[in-house]
């Protein structure tokens, strides 16, 4: 029966637009070649076309997962690069928020693939921190959200704001969920069925060197009905400065606002997008970022219609030694 469920869970999943070809996945070029020598801390933002996935390896070589794509993507870029990248066994999976695009490659992770010889070994050791079980039936009811629920039964921990998880000598710091900021304030206007603004933020860091992944949280852009709730703002004074910026929302208008660039000032901007009818990242987010000073590299050009921000057109890959240097390579 839960086999059932799950192929026609995945026949829904897998049948919306947007999602790339095997094909193109495939196609689609590796990280750099692995370098284990050294204290240096390795995060892959993976090209999953238009989605989300994060890789870190830590120094130590334990590795976890911000987000795992679609479905696909998880089958055909996420556990490839896993092999590639000789991680047999993942600590963490954090699920910034349910939509599809950063949830629906989990249970193609868990699956393993047949090629790799990778089975059951994708179960996370330390647990998959989401934000917790939501209450609105528009969530619950969702496809993506069932099938993740399936896929990660018992092994499910809910992230607590201000918590901070071990990656060896990295830590993660969850600075908000669910419109819920670490120093305890609540965001108005986050709706519980709001799963972009509700999504989990977190920093990354390391020797010094500090990158922020939000999801796709919002920062209060749109125009009604469509206008979404700031987290930026508010969240901003609690991120502060940073090298990197995982930039939201893959460069959608309602989210990267000034004040969070001005606050938290990145050198660095890294879109995750993929081919979409959204408009991201749209023009207004490059033009932010650009006149911040920032330079910008995309996984894909999605709908970019300027030549300023790097495409990698595959993964992009950030790496930081001990003294808190790092490279932005793709
Ligand atoms: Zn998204």
């Amino acid at each position: 029966m839960k086999s059932a469920i799950i192929i026609i869970l995945l026949t829904l999943l897998t049948s919306c637009a947007n999602i790339p070809t095997i094909d193109e996945l495939f196609d689609r070029e590796s990280s750099q070649a692995i370098d284990r020598s050294g204290n240096i801390m390795k995060i892959v933002v993976i090209d999953v076309g238009q989605g989300d996935s994060t890789l870190i390896i830590s120094p130590e070589g334990e590795a976890m997962l911000i987000d795992t794509g679609n479905y696909i993507a998880g089958k055909h870029a996420i556990l490839p690069l896993l092999e590639h990248e000789g991680i047999d066994e993942l600590k963490y999976i954090v699920i910034t928020h349910y939509h599809e695009d950063h949830v629906g490659g989990l249970a193609a992770i868990k699956m393993g693939h047949d090629e790799f010889d990778q089975t059951d070994d994708m179960q996370p050791t330390g647990g998959i921190y989401d934000r917790g079980a939501p209450t609105p039936t528009s969530i619950i009811l969702d496809p993506s959200y069932a099938l993740y629920a399936l896929a990660n039964a018992g092994y499910r921990e809910s992230t607590r704001v201000g918590e901070q998880l071990d990656l060896g000598s990295v830590t993660l710091e969850i600075v908000a969920s669910s419109g819920l900021l670490a120093d305890g304030t609540k965001v108005e206007g986050v709706d519980p069925e709001d799963e972009n603004a509700s999504s989990i933020a977190l920093i990354i860091e390391y020797s010094g060197f500090r990158m922020f992944v939000g999801g796709d949280i919002t920062g209060g852009g749109g125009s009604p009905p469509y206008q979404t709730p700031d987290v930026e703002s508010e969240l901003a004074p609690l991120v502060g400065d940073i090298d990197v910026l995982k930039v939201s929302h893959h460069g959608s208008k309602t989210s990267t606002n000034q004040r969070f660039l001005d606050v938290t000032t990145p050198e660095f901007a890294i879109i995750s997008v993929g081919e979409n009818d959204h408009g991201h990242p749209h023009a207004s987010v490059i033009e932010r970022l650009l006149d911040s000073g920032i330079e910008i590299y995309q996984t894909e050009a999605g709908a970019l219609a300027s030549d300023d921000p790097i495409v990698a057109d595959g993964n992009i890959v950030i790496e930081v030694n001990d003294d808190g240097e790092y490279t932005v390579n793709y």
